[in-house]
């Protein structure tokens, strides 16, 4: 998939993504951040929550900025979010990750539009519970433009979308009959629907199991965490995990296949 080049070029092209990788999680946790409390990204500037102290560009270099101000307003000396900082930090790592791995090909770029809606998805049921279907119809958009330009198999995705839907939707079925009341969200229906377009049937059970893991141990430190019993939790960052680690690990598991088979 990746033509031979040179060790040098490889790292300027992992520096780079790095750099554009913490600038884009950055953007899209303001973007998020804004949306929810219903501000526009395009007007407005980055501000203090607790002061309102306007942020100086100086200020706003992803990562970079955090370690200088040592997590806190210039102005005010107010703690700042961790959740920017973690959000940067995890898409540099991605997008480094990915140009390591694929290089600067078309598949590096699918595979980091699909971690910025994922991100986007995660930050906002994080924070509200609820799953925009605009984020899933972004992500759907993303999956036919570049499947068609990748010459993929529009069948092979549409298989997995499908069949991890179903599989989902009838699981939470029976769980909510038993249970007498509703364990998973329309949304978390759809997004199993949207990931298991790009994981294809291949992945579809895999990535069931481990978000469901993901989302267990993530329960499980939110109750340690909360001493307060909240009955809904959000599933979606599990999903988007999982979507993620069954890419990165996609290499690894079919030589470990190819050894039984
Ligand atoms: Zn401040």
């Amino acid at each position: 998939m990746q033509k031979r080049i040179g060790a040098g070029e490889i790292m300027i092209q992992i520096i780079f993504s790095w750099i554009i990788g913490s600038i884009l999680g950055s953007f899209i946790t303001c973007w998020c951040d804004r949306s929810i409390r219903g501000q526009s990204i395009l007007f407005g500037r980055s501000h203090c929550d607790t002061c309102g102290q306007v942020i100086g560009k100086r200020d706003l270099i992803p990562v970079v900025s955090f370690i200088r101000l040592k997590g806190r307003c210039r102005a005010c000396g107010a703690p700042i979010g961790k959740a920017c900082l973690i959000n940067e930090i995890f898409t540099a790592l991605f997008f480094a990750y990915f140009a390591y791995r694929w290089g600067w090909h078309l598949w590096s770029v699918r595979l980091a539009g699909l971690l910025l809606i994922l991100l986007a998805i995660s930050t906002i049921d994080l924070s509200e519970k609820i799953i925009p279907d605009a984020l899933i119809a972004a992500g759907i958009l993303w999956w036919i433009l570049t499947t068609w330009l990748l010459r993929l198999s529009f069948l092979k995705g549409l298989m997995g979308g499908m069949a991890l839907g179903a599989l989902v939707w009838l699981t939470a079925l029976i769980v909510d009959h038993v249970l007498n009341r509703e364990s998973l969200g329309g949304g978390d229906i759809k997004l199993f629907f949207m990931t298991g377009l790009y994981l294809t049937i291949n992945f579809a059970f895999f990535h069931l199991l481990l978000s469901a893991c993901i989302g267990l141990f993530i329960y499980g430190l939110w109750h340690r965490k909360n001493d307060h019993h909240e009955d809904e939790m959000a599933f979606g960052p599990a999903i988007s995990m999982s979507t993620m680690i069954c890419i990165c690990i996609e290499p690894f598991i079919v030589r470990l296949f190819s050894l039984f088979i």
